[in-house]
């Protein structure tokens, strides 16, 4: 299938959708602290999204026969990515990866941050230090002339010269008028490989960081992706246009961690676009890995 190609009006109307999914990232900031129950995060965020004319976008998607259950991903620990909202309340050292999307006027927004809960080790800070470094890394691939392979060698080589697993059974995609669309972007990748990138593609770029195996398992939920090791895991995802020279970025942790910065005096996770002059590389079309898009199959 074709990647779409998206104008100016289109643009704009995911960056609105971006913004809406900041707005409840935000507030989400605002609530994350030990003895909160994520479900009522999951309340809180569903009202926002709601009050806003807009919907959940994960909220009733299905794969097959399972339904996705809530309007965000919560995923505590060693859950990677697509964990269910419940009871469970956040404790002191978790780590949470929120994931939330909305569709907003027909055009969908979804991106993830990864929440420290009260104070954690210095091993978990230095895991959402590099997981969001690896993002910041992998856009900065994704501008015309180079490959979807480039964004996924940027993220890999970052996080595996740092001894992290990198997932592969998941990956990052298209997004527009469908929360998924063409193409897939994997974490991981070959300079010059995949599709050639073009100017108005807008891409999903989430990487997915273990601090042990890469490898991964689902839970009988048909849903949950646990590492395999019970190392934890951390998630960063952004909604980016692929431009030339540089990517533009629709969406904003801006929000969020000045959020954190006021209600919790929690200093900011580091992690900054990386501007860096780059060049194409010509190389032939490899197949796509058939992995599976983010939220689309477990
Ligand atoms: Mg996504
Ligand atoms: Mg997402």
């Amino acid at each position: 299938m074709a990647i779409s190609i998206k104008s100016d009006h289109d643009v704009q109307m995911l960056r609105r959708a971006a913004g809406l999914v900041g707005e409840v990232l935000a507030e989400m900031a605002r609530r994350v602290q030990p003895g909160v129950e994520t479900i009522a995060l999951d309340r809180v965020a569903e009202e926002i999204i709601r009050d806003a004319g807009a919907r959940p976008a994960f909220k009733g998607y299905r794969v097959g026969s399972e339904v996705f259950p809530a309007s965000l991903c919560m995923s505590v620990g060693d859950v990677v990515v697509h964990g269910f909202p419940s009871a469970y309340q956040l404790q002191e050292g978790d780590l949470v990866s929120i994931d939330c999307g909305v569709e907003l006027d027909g055009y969908f927004g979804d991106f993830a941050y990864t929440f420290p809960v009260g104070e954690v080790s210095e091993e978990n800070r230095t895991l959402l230090t590099v997981t969001k470094q690896s993002l910041y890394e992998g856009i900065s691939q994704a501008v015309v002339g180079k490959r979807v392979g480039d964004i996924g060698y940027a993220v890999q080589s970052f996080c595996e010269a740092r001894g992290y697993g990198v997932v592969r059974d998941l990956v990052g995609h298209g997004i527009g008028r469908s929360l998924h669309e063409d193409p897939q972007v994997p974490n991981v990748g070959r300079r010059g490989q995949g599709k050639r990138l073009k100017e108005g593609m807008t891409l999903c770029i989430e990487p997915m960081i273990n601090r042990g195996t890469e490898r991964v398992t689902m839970d009988a939920d048909g849903w949950t992706v646990r590492t395999a090791d019970g190392a934890p895991s951390a998630h960063y995802e952004h909604m980016v246009v692929v431009r030339r020279g540089e990517a533009e970025i629709l969406s904003s942790y801006d929000a969020i961690e000045t959020a954190l910065a006021q209600t919790h005096g929690t200093t900011p996770t580091p992690g900054v676009p990386v501007h860096r002059a780059t060049a194409p590389e010509g190389a032939a079309e490899s197949a796509q890995p058939a992995s599976l898009a983010v939220s689309a199959q477990g």
